[in-house]
């Protein structure tokens, strides 16, 4: 994924004046923020729109925060953090069982609110995952899957991988992978290219099918799903 813009928060809660306190903010912060005042919209843009955290309260007119938590849940794993001006246990175990990351207790101090929101938006970049069909990299982690099953690979195998995966459908010439995996100071032979897709093949392609890695004959290798 390239550099993005601010992240975008999406705060949903029906009493205005809270919303805009805590747009003023996190838009000082040098987020973006949309708002919405009531569950059903806020359902609305926060599956439509590329949010990277939801400031979520739990009394809303119509649909409430638990409801719209849950919506989302389903398709999403946007991170949520529930803001409820109830304090009893029930209702943030009640949250968070609805797959809310983290809940914040009204009224609350800005400088909780920014700490838990900056908290949330490094486990949201954390969650970041390319895909190329059943092929999984979660580049925060290093960690790759394939059909759901964890891959051991090395820290090169995993460059690698990445940067196959990160340029998925375009043919990459081996020079081209030896100076992005290897370095434009590696001076070995152009054939450690070959070694490493080799080993790779072996973990990521030949106990599952179909195979993802392509050798373009003369050229260089693309990651593919045909
Ligand atoms: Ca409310």
């Amino acid at each position: 994924m390239e550099q993005t813009a601010s992240p975008l928060i999406l705060v949903v809660e029906d009493e205005r004046r809270i919303a805009r306190i805590i747009e003023l903010e996190l838009m000082h912060e040098g987020l973006s923020v949309v708002i919405a005042t009531d569950g059903q919209t806020g359902e609305r843009i926060a599956l439509e729109r590329d949010v990277d955290l939801i400031l979520l309260d739990w009394m809303l007119p119509g649909m409430d925060g638990l409801q719209v938590c849950k919506s989302v849940r389903k398709v999403k794993n946007t991170p949520i953090i529930i803001l409820t001006a109830k304090d009893s246990t029930g209702d943030k175990v009640a949250g968070l069982d609805a797959g809310a990351d983290d809940y914040i207790t009204k009224p609350f101090e800005t400088e909780e609110l920014l700490a838990r929101v900056r908290a949330a938006l490094r486990k949201g970049k954390s969650r970041e995952e390319l895909r190329v069909g059943d092929l999984i990299v979660i580049p925060e982690q290093r960690r790759a899957y394939r059909a759901l099953k964890p891959l051991e690979l090395t820290t090169r195998e995993f460059d690698l991988l990445h940067y196959l995966v990160r340029h998925a459908d375009k043919v990459l010439s081996r020079d081209a992978i030896l100076a992005q995996v290897w370095g434009y100071e590696f001076d070995g032979e152009t054939n450690v290219v070959d070694v490493y897709i080799r080993y790779l093949r072996l973990k990521v392609d030949e106990p599952f099918s179909p195979p993802l890695i392509h050798t373009i004959r003369g050229v260089g290798y693309v990651l593919r799903k045909l």
